[in-house]
């Protein structure tokens, strides 16, 4: 590996806002007004190849919070009105037997995510509820993996025993940050001893992967203040930690417009933020995922990598590749691996279509073979660090994806022939510019000039 001093040299020359590539195509080229019965036969066909094999997965969003952290991109509301739980599950419960009805056999449900908004917004009880809606008439896969966001203020010991007698057993909490004064100014106070209490009751009950959610370019954030929130994390000893880029985007998320823009740290410092973040966390024991992701050892997120078997989603990496992604709820998005489709993105909207009787999708993207082969490349490289190349795509990769890998390879980044490609030990940090030289929306709308021209 080389030293961190070009490591941060090519930060800064890859700085650039690249997608997550947890879909491909990315979601700005998906088009409004999918054909739902086009979708509803996808769905069908997809479900009977995939379900008897793999199973298939479910993500279920809900959307409310008590409060609002100023930093949140996520589609949630805003209430403390806890009344909104019913009306909420349900619509959920109509959308599933919608679903159920294209399903010709039982389901067999391998992966199931609640995620938010902030799930423990719901009471146990409801939660349960919820489960029992989506679990009663369906099997559950001997191997599954259930998991849930947790609020480290609201998760209780109840929301945890009944969750891990329904076969949760991964958790991920929101710590973000725990200075005070960064707190404050994201309008998210959670002292450490909740986060702490929160970690020890999940383990307590015996859930075995604690996740952290951490965030790099907050408001008011140090170098210093990195270093005393990663200290402090890591003595709980979370199995992984997502470490994130905060994205300031005021023009969509409405609330970033309270930050006064002074107070968020520059493209160097962030840059910073982020190198102190993954040094110490590399210190520690974590190995380092891929975009953003670290992991302990132990954890079956690591081991799927070393096995070959990590799969990427809207969930982020996954240990589970089903070939079927159903989300339920408001704007939540299903994959089926040739079809994107996502839900109405207003509580409004979602409520109105499910009570119609209708499937409450509205926008989404049918892939060609094309778009299957370069989502395949994107995947290999996100969750593998390499890819093989089909001899049909030569043409393609040699007008779009060569000249791309030519100016990353003189970076040392990549190592490729005319075969495939494989990510160097410092192409790991630049996975994302690297998975978007197989971006062909991107490279033919416009070529990365911003991101590959810039000599170092
Ligand atoms: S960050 Fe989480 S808890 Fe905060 S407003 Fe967004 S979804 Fe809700």
């Amino acid at each position: 590996m080389e030293s961190e001093a070009i490591n941060s040299l090519l930060i800064r020359k890859y700085n650039q806002p690249v997608p997550r590539y947890t879909s491909y195509p990315t979601v700005p080229y998906w088009k409004e007004g999918i054909d739902k019965e086009q979708w509803k036969d996808i769905f069908a066909a997809k479900f009977s190849e995939q379900n008897h094999v793999n199973g298939i997965s479910l993500y279920i969003h809900l959307p409310f919070c008590e409060s609002l952290c100023t930093y949140c991109g996520c589609n949630k509301k805003i209430t403390t009105n806890h009344k909104v739980e019913e009306e909420y599950l349900l619509a959920i419960e109509k959308e599933w037997l919608l679903y159920r009805k294209l399903m010709k056999q039982t389901p067999i449900i391998r992966e199931l995510h609640l995620g938010g908004g902030t799930p423990t917004f719901f009471s146990p009880v409801n939660l349960q509820r919820l489960l029992k809606i989506i679990l009663k008439y369906s099997i559950i896969h001997p191997k599954h993996e259930f998991s849930i966001e947790g609020h480290p203020n609201n998760t209780t010991i109840g929301h945890l025993k009944m969750l891990y007698d329904a076969g949760f057993r991964r958790i991920s909490y929101g710590v973000q940050d725990n200075d005070p004064e960064v707190q404050r100014i994201i309008n998210r106070i959670q002292p450490f001893e909740n986060v702490k209490q929160a970690t020890e009751n999940a383990r307590a009950v015996g859930f075995t992967s604690v996740n952290f959610d951490l965030i790099y370019g907050l408001p008011l954030q140090t170098v210093e203040s990195i270093e005393r929130t990663i200290n402090q994390v890591i003595q709980l000893k979370p199995d992984r930690i997502a470490f994130y880029s905060y994205a300031h985007v005021p023009w969509t998320s409405k609330a970033q417009r309270l930050f006064d823009e002074s107070h968020l740290p520059a493209a160097e410092e962030k840059i910073l933020l982020y190198l102190k973040g993954k040094e110490l966390l590399m210190k520690n024991g974590y190995m380092d995922i891929g975009m953003d992701h670290f992991a302990l050892p132990t954890d079956d997120l690591y081991k799927a990598r070393e096995e070959g078997k990590l799969h990427r989603n809207f969930m982020g990496y996954t240990t589970q590749n089903t070939g079927l992604l159903l989300g339920l709820g408001v704007s939540s998005i299903s994959d089926a691996g040739n079809a994107f489709a996502q839900n109405e993105k207003t509580l409004h909207d979602y409520y109105a279509s499910v009570n119609a009787g209708n499937l409450p999708v509205t926008k989404g993207f049918i892939l060609s073979e094309e778009d299957v082969a370069f989502r395949k490349y994107i995947l290999n490289i996100s969750c593998k660090g390499e890819t093989e190349f089909e001899e049909k795509h030569l043409p393609l990769l040699e007008k779009y994806t060569f000249p791309k890998l030519n100016d990353l390879a003189k970076d040392k980044l990549v190592n490729w022939s005319k075969q495939g490609m494989m990510l160097t030990a410092q192409g790991h940090y630049f996975i994302r510019n690297i998975c978007s030289a197989f971006d062909l929306f991107l490279l033919r709308a416009e070529p990365l000039k911003q991101v590959f021209s810039k000599a170092i």
